[in-house]
């Protein structure tokens, strides 16, 4: 989710940039002409339930996961091309949130230095209005992203594989990618916004430099595997760009996260939905939805790497 808690803040106000507009420029018509495809041919992405049995306080271990049999098949889009052509390449996938960080609510509220700032550790996530969580939505991901970034032969890292009891915080899912040399960084998410706001957004490293955080280097290659990732997701999946931020491009640049502050490698998150519309919550807890997106993000991924 990218409204509440530390390392997710309200965007800050758009400051008009020449970068920006030549990403936009450059972008716009690809995702655009992408999902316009897309529904033009009457692919349909969209499930046809509602997540609104449950109105109330949602917790994070009270619904099971929606896994079945539809989990096992491949996903109809076309994968990219080549059987190892990755070898070499390091890709660190980041998990957004953890399972059990609503456990632990004194760790992750402890303050970590972000560079530009100070921010608590980690946040809980989101989760539906019918209670799958955000940290169960994003390992599934992540796990369905490294199947596929390792058949194309890449090595993949997760900073956090539900094998600990809390986090890691945000400066230290950083350092993670960091220490791996990782050629890319993707951290996966699901938004926590209102009722009718859908669809999905890449957020990019905005410029900064102060104290440990100098995001300079990374900025353009970011925003480079930023809208790869975005328009192979929008081929992927069907969703369109978020239709509350971004501006219809599907992409948001932020200058308040830590795990992009401190990163020195090219990375990006994804907000792949928004758990709290029951439209977007349809697609997010079908593991054959989960699959498509994973298949989008790591498209975009390869295309990245192989330039
Ligand atoms: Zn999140």
């Amino acid at each position: 989710m990218s409204y509440v808690g530390p390392d997710f803040d309200p965007p800050q106000p758009r400051r008009p940039r020449r970068r920006l507009t030549w990403i936009a420029a450059a972008l716009v018509p690809g995702v655009l002409l992408g999902w316009l495809v897309y529904e033009g041919v009457g692919a349909s992405a969209n499930g046809n339930g509602s997540d609104t049995a449950a109105v109330g306080t949602p917790t994070v271990s009270s619904t099971s996961d929606d896994s079945t049999e539809d989990d096992k098949k491949p996903s109809p889009t076309p994968t990219a091309s080549g059987s190892g052509s990755l070898k070499g390449k390091v890709v660190v996938i980041d998990p957004g949130h953890n399972p059990t960080n609503f456990q632990h609510t004194a760790e992750i509220n402890r303050k970590v230095n972000i560079g530009t700032n100070w921010k608590e550790c980690d946040t809980t996530g989101t989760s539906t209005n019918s209670g799958y969580a955000e940290a169960k939505f994003t390992l599934d991901v992540a796990h369905r992203l490294r199947t596929l970034l390792e058949k194309q032969g890449a090595t993949v890292k997760l900073t956090q594989d539900g094998d600990r009891t809390y986090g890691p915080c945000v400066d230290e899912r950083a350092r993670i990618g960091n220490k791996a040399h990782a050629d890319a960084v993707v951290s996966i998410h699901a938004d926590g916004a209102g009722a009718d706001q859908r669809g999905f957004h890449v957020i990019l490293p905005g410029s900064v430099h102060k104290g440990a955080a100098d995001t300079r280097k990374i900025v353009a290659p970011s925003a480079e595997l930023g809208e790869r990732i975005a328009g192979n997701f929008v081929r992927a999946t069907g969703s369109a760009p978020s239709n509350y931020i971004g501006d219809g491009t599907g992409l948001v640049t932020r200058t308040d996260l830590g795990g992009l502050n401190l990163s020195t490698v090219p990375k990006v998150f994804i907000e792949c939905g928004n758990m709290r519309d029951s439209k977007d919550a349809a697609l997010l807890t079908s593991g054959a939805w989960r699959q498509k997106a994973a298949q989008g993000v790591s498209e975009g991924i390869v295309s990245f790497l192989r330039g």
